[in-house]
Order: C-alpha cells, then structure tokens, then sequence
C-alpha cells in the first residue's frame, strides 16, 4: 500500500471518532477523519450526552482530552435517585467508595458538544491526522489492500480516499452498517424524550448535579450545566401521539416543569428538543476492513448516561487492536476479539442497565416501586453494596469484564 494511504479512515467526527483519531495519533497510526458538518455549523448540535464516567476520564486523560475538559464541566461525585409522588430523596450515591478503583473518583458533567470542540482542536493540531470537515461520506468499497471511501468533498465534488480500514463512527444512521448489510438488532420506544433546558438552581431544593427521579406517571431526570449561563436540562417522557408542536409550546413546557417544581413563577427555558430512543445492537462490528464504533454500533436510552462513554471505550480498544496490526505484532483476527469484546459489553451491559434504568423510573406497581426504593436505598446506605452498585454505573466493571474476554 502506498506510505499515504496507509491509514485508518474514520467516518465522523463525534466524540468517538475523534477519541479513535487521537488515541491511534499517540500510538503512532496515521487516520483520516471526514465530518460532514462544517467549521461555522459544528458547534451548532442539538444538546445530547453530557455524563462522563470515571472509566471515561481515565481515557481521556490518557490522550491528554481531560485537561481541557474539567475546566468546562462541573464534577459530580454524587447522584440521586428521588421519589417524585412524595418528594423525597430516596437514595444519595457517592462515588467516593471508589478511591481505590479509579483516580478519578466522580463523574464529570461535560456536554458531547464540548468534548467534541476540544478534541476536534486536538486532532487539527495533529500531524498523523487529516481532519476533513464539510466532507460527506457516501459509500465504500473494500478489496484484499485496502478499502476506498467515496466523498462528497466542499467543493461538492466526489472523491475516492483510499485507507487500509475504515470505521464507522458516524453515529446511529451509519451508512458502513447499512452497506455491509449488518442488521441493526432490537427495539424502539413508541414514547419519545422531551428535554428542557432551563436556567434556575435547582439545588436549593436539595437536587445534586443528576438526578433520576421516579414517578408512575412522569418519571425524569434532571441534570446540571457549567454556563455561563449554567443550566439544568429535565428529560420528560410524552405520549407517542403528541404533536412536536404541542410538547415544546412554551406554555405546555412551563405547565410541565410546575408540575414537577411548583415555584409559582414561570421558569426561564432557555432550550428545548424531543428525540427517540432506540435499544439496538448491531448484529456484528466488523465485516473484513470494515468496522463499527460508538452509536453506529449501539445505541440506548439516555438513562444512565452510558451511549456517549461506551462508545468511547469501544474507541480506545480498538485503536490498541489497529495499532498492534500496524506494529505487526498481531494479525486481523485481533479485531474479531473487539467484536466479541464491545459487542458483549453493548448487550450484556450497556443495553440490559439502561432498560432497567428506565423500567426503574417508570415503575407502576406500587410493590414493585416499594421493593426497587427499598434496594436502591439498602445499596447506598451500605458501603460495600455501594461500590459493586457504582463499579457498574461507573463503567468500571464492563471496562474489566471486557478485558478478560479472549
Ligand atoms: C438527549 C441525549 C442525552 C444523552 N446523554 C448521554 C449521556 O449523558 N452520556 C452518554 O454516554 N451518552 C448520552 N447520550 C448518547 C450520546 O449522545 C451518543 O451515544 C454519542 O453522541 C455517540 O457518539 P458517536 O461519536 O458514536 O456518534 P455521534 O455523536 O452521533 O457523532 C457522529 C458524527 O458523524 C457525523 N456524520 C454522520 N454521518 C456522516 C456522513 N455520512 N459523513 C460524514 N460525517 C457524518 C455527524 O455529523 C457527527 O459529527 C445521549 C443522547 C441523547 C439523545
């Protein structure tokens, strides 16, 4: 293969496509990266993940990312879990009791959009990466070499890029699972999420930086922002035949925020969006040169905050894979283990946690309310339940599980 085309093509320049390209940079890979956004709109995303585990900090930290970071986001060693129907916190879990798993003993409310800000200055300042923004990717072909990406270039021209694989890191919609014909297994919730930001302190109502609130009727979570101005964003689940329009009235966004913290003045919105939420698994991650990483690979509810950090740890495994081959200390069959390594961490964590998650929340039965408070209540009070409880809300466990999978 000719010295310049000796690289990884990666499709997207999310949070994972860009840890992919920074983390194949220090071991010494050259990558291409193409985004189809451009500089003047890339900062312009919807708001989405914004939970950083500590199995991710570590991560981050190690591609020299959480430096920039910490002093965008707020650090929350704590979370909650709250009873909406009685008003009461009904347990506090405190990440403290894993000093001895992790240095980084708390979770760092961090939004994609700033993650992706700064790594994507990382990667432009990186000679082994191409960074290729207002670059649409439109197909691929691979042969016994190598693999050739089409893309559509900003000058609206098609391209041919050849690499020697190439990864899907261009989020659910991938076009690399779609043309290898790779089924994308499991569900969607009928219920979309409303999503509110507002500026307010919910903190005088004894709210911590995240919140998973319990209730029949309405469950939410509730999430803090560093500003300025700081925010705070509240998930509320809708009914699947509400209108867009209705939902994010501002009216009916006030009624529903009063609903859930009556203050008796009108809260300041400062944004909103509705999005669906889909349980699916891609039935493989790789198919011969060609790879899937992130939400092209998986995706889950937002509960949890787990969609946005285990797409970064499948980055993080499969650069090490990539860069092995490129050291030639290995040959491809390395890749399989990181299908059978993420693919088993997506369905027998990642998915299974964030169901239960939201089964959780919305917990009809009052026993079965009863019952989960109960535990969730014996789980924090206990520092030994505490920390096998926060070793898996933490990614730490599925980081290990992963690891010991041949
Ligand atoms: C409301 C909400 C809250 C969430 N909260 C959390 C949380 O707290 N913690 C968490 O871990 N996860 C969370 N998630 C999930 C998280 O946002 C995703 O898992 C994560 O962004 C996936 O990263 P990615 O890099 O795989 O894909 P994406 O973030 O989707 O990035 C894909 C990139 O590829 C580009 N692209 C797409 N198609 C093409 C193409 N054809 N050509 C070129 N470029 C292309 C896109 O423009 C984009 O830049 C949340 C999601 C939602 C909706």
């Amino acid at each position: 293969m000719n010295g310049a085309d000796d690289r990884v093509l990666i499709v997207g320049a999310g949070p994972v496509g860009l840890c992919l390209a920074l983390k194949l940079a220090q071991l010494g890979v050259a990558s291409a990266v193409f985004e189809q956004l451009a500089d003047e709109n890339f900062l312009d995303q919807v708001p989405r993940a914004g939970t950083n585990h500590p199995a991710t900090l570590e991560m981050y930290d190690d591609i020299g990312l959480y430096k920039r970071l910490e002093p965008r986001g707020i650090i929350a060693p704590l979370f909650q879990y709250w009873d909406r129907a009685k008003g009461e916190m009904i347990a506090e879990f405190d990440h403290a009791v894993l000093k001895d798993d992790t240095r980084f003993a708390f979770a760092l409310q961090c939004e994609r959009i700033k993650i992706v800000e700064e790594a994507l200055a990382m990667a432009k300042d990186n000679p082994l990466i191409d960074v290729r923004m207002a670059t649409e990717f439109v197909g691929f072909s691979q042969d016994a070499d190598g693999v050739t990406a089409l893309v559509k270039n900003p000058g609206g021209e098609t391209e041919a890029v050849r690499g020697r694989y190439i990864v899907s890191a261009e989020g659910a919609r991938s076009i690399v699972r779609k043309e290898c014909g790779i089924e994308f297994e499991g569900f969607t919730y009928a219920d979309r999420t409303l999503n509110i930001e507002v500026a307010y302190d919910f903190k005088q109502h004894g709210y911590t930086d995240r919140n998973y609130i319990s209730d029949p009727e309405e469950w939410s979570n509730l999430f803090h922002w560093k500003g300025p101005p700081e925010r705070w964003r509240v998930h509320f689940p809708t009914k699947p035949e509400e209108e867009p329009e209705a939902l994010m009235a501002p009216e009916a966004m006030q009624k529903r925020l009063q609903g859930f913290l009556a203050t008796g003045r009108p809260f300041n919105i400062v944004g909103c969006n509705l999005y669906t939420v889909h349980q699916r698994v891609a039935e493989n991650f790789r198919v011969g040169r060609a790879l899937l990483a992130g939400d092209s690979a998986h995706v889950n509810s937002p509960i949890g905050g787990m969609g946005l950090n285990s797409g970064v740890h499948d980055a993080f495994n499969l650069a090490e894979k990539l860069a092995a081959i490129w050291r030639g200390e290995t040959d491809e069959s390395v890749l399989d283990r990181y299908e059978r390594q993420r693919r088993h961490i997506a369905v027998e964590h990642t998915q299974l946690q964030t169901i239960r998650n939201k089964k959780l929340l919305q917990e009809k039965d009052p026993a079965v309310r009863q019952k989960n408070h109960d535990e969730l209540r014996r789980a924090a009070s206990d520092p030994k339940l505490a920390r096998e409880f926060l070793l898996r809300s933490a990614l730490i466990n599925s980081v290990r599980e992963a690891a010991q999978i041949p």
